[in-house]
């Protein structure tokens, strides 16, 4: 191309921009929804009678390389029964002013407690509102569901709640009721949500 043309050549783009139809996107009246595997805000999972997935062992916390997690796990007791086994958490909380979508956290947890939703409006006016606790990150319950402490389902270990053979139907009012039994149990690492 020749050297005097060259400053026209550069309005080139602005030109052919000029004649394209414009793509406004009129959110947030209109939302479209995002790629199906998009990383948005967490959510803790249950088991399908009610009780929590999360055993509170922190390695979604410690495995955040925006250090955006705090969890302080607690005992589960004969009359208070959060989770399958010994542990549940107790105090859960994700910042997010810190963090950055990464997933690492997701694939830490050993009990599939964690994922991602596609939810993306997480903007506050404050600091404090960005930062989640549990009943804003837990799963919201189905009408199988009810709603943690209660035992587990009669006959069934934390092993068959790791390995997802627990159903809704099997979290009675009578088991709710009662004290849980099971002895404490490990979960294996990638288990059945
Ligand atoms: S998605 Fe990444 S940055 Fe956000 S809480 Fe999980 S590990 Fe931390
Ligand atoms: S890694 Fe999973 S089970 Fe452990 S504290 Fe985090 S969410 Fe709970």
């Amino acid at each position: 191309m020749p050297e005097f043309l060259g400053p026209i050549a550069g309005f080139g783009v602005t030109f052919a921009t000029m004649f394209k139809k414009a793509e406004t996107e009129l959110y947030p009246e209109e939302k479209k929804p995002t790629e199906v595997r998009y990383h948005g805000r967490h959510q803790l999972n249950r088991y399908a009678d009610g009780l929590e997935k999360c055993i509170g062992c922190e390695l979604c916390a410690w495995a955040c390389p925006a250090d955006a997690i705090y969890v302080e796990g607690a005992d589960n007791t004969e009359t208070e029964r959060f989770s399958p086994g010994e542990r549940y958490g107790a105090v859960y909380q994700i910042n997010y002013l810190r963090c950055i979508g990464c997933g690492l956290c997701v694939e830490a947890c050993p009990t599939r407690a964690l994922t991602m939703t596609n939810e993306y409006e997480l903007a506050g006016d404050n600091r404090a509102d960005l930062i989640y606790e549990k009943d804003a990150l837990l799963a919201p319950l189905e009408p199988d569901m009810t709603a943690a402490p209660h035992a587990m389902a009669p006959g069934l270990s934390a092993e068959d709640y790791y390995r997802g053979t627990v159903t809704g139907h099997e979290a009675t009012a009578e088991s709710a009721a009662e004290p849980a039994v099971e002895p404490a149990a490990e979960p294996e690492a990638g288990s059945a949500r």
